[in-house]
């Protein structure tokens, strides 16, 4: 077992003040990076970036981050949530681990996309709910990480399903974790 020991930590992120949401921190006593290219290889739409030594996936809406001592998960509805949602990705570091000689390690990584293709899928009203004077603007943010897709409120609407759909496929967000 590559993680057999680990501190839990359950907290509404700092930099998100009342939110009803949940994120959930494991340090790990151990380096796990040399796991990172397997997990890489077997999540379907996880983000190596090799030169952070961490790996950021996406699964069911919460936000996950694997470091070399620390996995994250945020996003999540209450505590009781969090914690379990932790757990089972410490289960899924181990039981890739245990099976790596069956996976071919996946060292490739995505490139951010730009502005300008972030830009054409958003709503372009220039609304200013995400607190940004124009979707441009916003679209520079989230490019840099600075914003996630979450922060624009009208890509919730039915009619953005195919455009949110699409920016998620190409948008690498980091946990928002304070
Ligand atoms: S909330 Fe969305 S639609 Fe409104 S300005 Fe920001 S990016 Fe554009």
């Amino acid at each position: 077992m590559l993680i057999e020991k680990y501190d839990l930590e359950v907290f509404t992120p700092p930099c998100e003040p009342g939110a009803e949401r949940f994120a959930a921190r494991a340090r790990l006593t151990i380096d796990i990076s040399e796991a990172l290219p397997y997990l890489n290889a077997t999540l379907r739409g996880a983000v190596y970036l090799p030169e952070a030594q961490a790996l950021i996936w996406k699964k069911g809406g919460h936000n996950i981050a694997f470091h070399a001592y620390e996995v994250a998960t945020s996003n999540v509805e209450d505590r009781d949530g969090a914690e379990k949602e932790l757990k089972g990705l410490i289960d899924l570091i181990n039981r890739t681990w245990e099976r790596r000689a069956e996976i071919t390690p996946d060292y490739t990584t995505r490139q951010r996309p730009t502005p300008m293709a972030i830009f054409k899928l958003l709503p372009q009203t220039n609304c200013k709910q995400c607190g940004e004077p124009t979707c441009y603007t916003f679209a520079i943010k989230l490019a840099a990480s600075q914003k996630q897709l979450a922060d624009c409120p009208p890509l919730a609407e039915p009619i953005y399903a195919d455009k949110l759909a699409a920016l998620e496929s190409i948008v690498i967000e980091a946990p928002k974790i304070g």
